[in-house]
């Protein structure tokens, strides 16, 4: 095939996959270039590392889908960071680095008196870590920004410094990295992992609340970075004196650096927001929706890029443009779900009641088929009807990592469409658990 064609087949791919997946579209898409597209596979260039791995995780299903639609052939599609040719085995990405997204960078994060301190300190930290402030401990309630500091400041810890081998991950993961170690008997190898990093980035310590032996193994990974100079970033749901069973010491060192609260945002901040999501997904919206989109949502960031999406996903499959009068109708419905504040537990209960298994396997780490295949749908409705984090569901249902939910969601999202039955009862649990979180 002459390039040329090859390059025209893409960018109908492209188009295709855009309209099988808006929600995960972002502008930076037409930056992607195709490498190769024989024998049943297509190579996608990307602009970076944190691109390659957005896509193989959100839209490697969209993509699949559209390669097969436009080529009319089964596709194996991959996602090559600029510069590799070849997939490596470990999903394309340098295993010493952090999965980060590349929308949560600084440059996408809109500073306003709400969050002025917390973003100013991680701008200073990722620019001399070990410096100026550590610990640097950022804490706010849930969707205010915290998620996407921390990864910017590793975005630019690695582009500062090429070499940098900044380790972000959830303190769910670290919890989890500690119960494997202990159980294959190699907390040698688990202390050598945590104690040569530039930079330990946690997020989300509120977790290790109650866990006495993950707290111990942590005060020891803290001491033994912190006295070599190394940067210590940490954020949780509150200040460290509220986080429920939490060791004294701990407390008082995570009191030793800076500690930052981000608060709700204003209107204007919330507008800026508002509109910077929308550039970053290539859509135009005027001053007006804007403001309306920022009036109707305020407490939480999460819930407004929410908004967003629903006005996208209108916008989209009724190919209307997005006015005021679409926003007010579209998000009408969006405002009484996130009103209605389903909650993880919700779910839980009726899912356990459907399929007769007990709330307690639903928490657990049981494998079997059984409670496994419930556990994803109660996964994946989380994620359709709450605003939790992945890691957020992954801490309520066993103690799953970010990576096991996405897992979940995507294979429950692939047998909503491809299995009528799994369709039938998903709607079946949806209304239960509308019905339930509304008394
Ligand atoms: P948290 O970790 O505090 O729960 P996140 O960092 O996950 O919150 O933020 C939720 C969403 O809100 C993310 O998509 C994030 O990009 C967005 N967000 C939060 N604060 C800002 C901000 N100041 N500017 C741009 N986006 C923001
Ligand atoms: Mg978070």
């Amino acid at each position: 095939m002459a390039a040329g064609e090859v390059e025209n087949i893409f960018s109908d791919i492209l188009d295709r996959a855009k309209e099988l997946d808006p929600v995960n579209t972002r502008k930076w898409f037409d930056n992607l270039s195709v490498l190769k597209l024989t024998g049943g596979s297509l190579e996608i260039a990307c602009p970076d590392d944190a691109c390659a791995q957005f896509l193989q995780n959100n839209c490697r299903i969209a993509f699949t889908r559209a390669a097969r639609q436009i080529t009319g052939h089964l596709v194996t599609v991959s996602f090559l960071p600029n510069g590799h040719t070849q997939p490596d085995s470990s999903g394309q990405r340098r295993p010493d680095r952090p999965t980060l997204h590349p929308d949560y960078t600084f440059e996408n994060f809109v500073v306003g008196p709400s969050n002025r301190l917390a973003h100013a300190s991680c701008v200073a930290v990722s620019q001399t870590p070990g410096n100026v402030y550590n610990p640097l401990f950022i804490y706010s309630s849930p969707g205010l920004g915290k998620t996407h500091l921390l990864h910017a400041v590793c975005h630019e810890m690695i582009r500062n410094s090429g070499s940098a081998s900044p380790r972000l991950l959830s303190c769910e993961g670290f919890i989890n990295d500690f119960i494997q170690a202990i159980e294959k008997g190699d907390l040698a190898g688990f202390q050598n992992r945590f104690r040569t990093v530039d930079a330990l980035i946690i997020d989300d310590v509120q977790f290790l609340s109650e866990r006495e032996q993950s707290q111990e193994e942590f005060f020891h990974t803290f001491n033994a970075l912190y006295s070599v100079g190394k940067q210590i970033i940490l954020s949780a749901d509150s200040p460290p004196g509220e986080i429920p069973s939490l060791e004294e010491r701990l407390i008082s060192r995570f009191n030793w650096g800076l500690v930052a609260r981000i608060d709700p945002p204003s209107y204007e901040t919330r507008i800026a927001i508002v509109q910077k999501k929308a550039h970053l997904r290539g859509l135009d919206i005027s001053d007006e929706v804007a403001g309306f989109t920022a009036r109707k949502v305020h407490a939480n960031i999460r819930e407004l890029e929410g908004a967003l999406t629903t006005l996208y996903a209108v916008s989209m499959t009724t190919g209307r443009e997005i006015t005021l009068e679409m926003a007010q109708t579209a998000l009408d419905g969006q405002i009484e779900i996130a009103a209605r504040h389903i909650r993880i537990s919700d779910i839980t209960d009726v899912v356990a009641r459907h399929f007769n298994v007990r709330l307690a396997d639903l928490h657990s780490k049981k494998r079997t088929q059984s409670i496994a295949e419930p556990r994803q749908i109660c996964m994946y409705l989380a994620r359709q009807l709450t605003r939790h984090s992945l890691e957020e569901i992954g801490g309520h249902l066993g103690g799953r990592d970010h990576t096991t939910v996405m897992h979940a969601c995507g294979k429950i999202e692939d047998l909503d469409k491809a299995d009528p039955k799994m369709h039938a009862v998903l709607e079946l649990l949806t209304g239960q658990i509308t019905q339930t979180a509304r008394v």
